[in-house]
């Protein structure tokens, strides 16, 4: 399983050609709205020393010091508000096409990934066991 990769067309068919002559079974693309992922990235804190996530509605024990390692726990640069919009709208760009490229070949499960953990990833497995009953049934996913 990639997570996060291929991000651009170029990516993806550098892929298929080393995966050949395996193709790839399934592209699920998580759609979360734009406000969402701004307050998820905008909350996130890191340790600057070993890199253990946190964030403001789960913070470490003791005053944004990790549990981990003791180290200092910040709101990294690329996170404020101003870097998260430009880095949306550079994956938007990119991925655009990406999607597209995928829809054509029959690759590609839109789901929502809005709500708990669980839900997301009982959506995912759903799309999952849909298109290995499409794979044995000898239809095209
Ligand atoms: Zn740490």
């Amino acid at each position: 399983m990639l997570d996060g990769c291929p991000r651009t067309t170029g990516q993806a068919e550098a892929l298929e050609g080393i995966v050949e002559p395996f193709g790839l079974d399934i592209v699920i693309n998580l759609q979360v709205p734009t406000s969402l992922v701004m307050k998820r990235l905008a909350s996130r804190r890191v340790c600057v020393d070993c890199g253990a996530n946190y964030s403001t509605a789960a913070p470490p024990l003791v005053n944004w010091t990790c549990d981990v390692c003791g180290g200092e726990v910040v709101q990294r640069q690329d996170d404020t508000e101003e870097a998260i919009e430009r880095r949306l709208n550079l994956y938007e760009e990119e991925t655009a096409p990406l999607l597209d490229w995928y829809k054509a070949r029959n690759l590609l499960a839109e789901i929502n990934g809005t709500g708990s953990p669980d839900a997301v990833t009982r959506r995912v497995v759903g799309a999952i066991d849909t298109m290995r009953r499409q794979l044995k049934e000898g239809m095209t996913p």
